[in-house]
């Protein structure tokens, strides 16, 4: 049983933690399932946020959306890729973090997310926590600790 007292690290805030939104792919509100497929190809990414041009986060897109939206009956209908807009795609029920929110509740969250988008106050997209972050720090608090 690992004890941990990073009182540290167990204070601090999503802030702290997470990927600026100036350095997340993302795609906008209008943009066709074609354009979001190129850019999640070329990151491999398998999810990424979708704004709208005042930064507001509408949802998430991701590979597995975009090929259910055009898999027909008997086949994949690529040509459909550059007709549908990604709002018709992405998923809307998605969770969130806020930016003060403490690092313990990102944590909960990345259980079962690989990332989780963050919003400042004024409910504007701030960046991603990512599963990837918080497993880099404990890795880091859990090693000094055995020292
Ligand atoms: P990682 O923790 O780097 O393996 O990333 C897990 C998931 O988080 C990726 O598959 C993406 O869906 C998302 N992600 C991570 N970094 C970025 C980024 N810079 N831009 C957009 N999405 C990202």
């Amino acid at each position: 049983m690992i004890h941990l007292q990073s009182e540290e690290l167990l204070h601090k805030t999503i802030e702290n933690f997470m990927i600026e939104s100036d350095k997340v792919a993302h795609v906008q509100i209008g943009n066709n399932l074609e354009h979001a497929l190129l850019v999640l190809t070329k990151t491999g990414y398998t999810a990424i946020p979708v704004l709208d041009p005042m930064y507001r986060l509408h949802g998430l897109i991701g590979t597995n959306m975009i090929m259910d939206k055009i898999i027909g009956l008997k086949r994949i209908e690529y040509e459909k890729l550059d007709q549908i807009p990604v709002e018709q795609a992405m998923k809307t029920d998605i969770p969130r973090l806020k930016i003060n929110d403490p690092l313990l509740k990102g944590l909960g969250m990345v259980v079962d997310h690989g990332f989780v988008c963050v919003e400042n106050e004024e409910q504007l997209f701030a960046g991603i926590f990512t599963r990837r972050t918080i497993l880099k720090q404990l890795n880091k608090v859990i090693r000094n600790f055995n020292k």
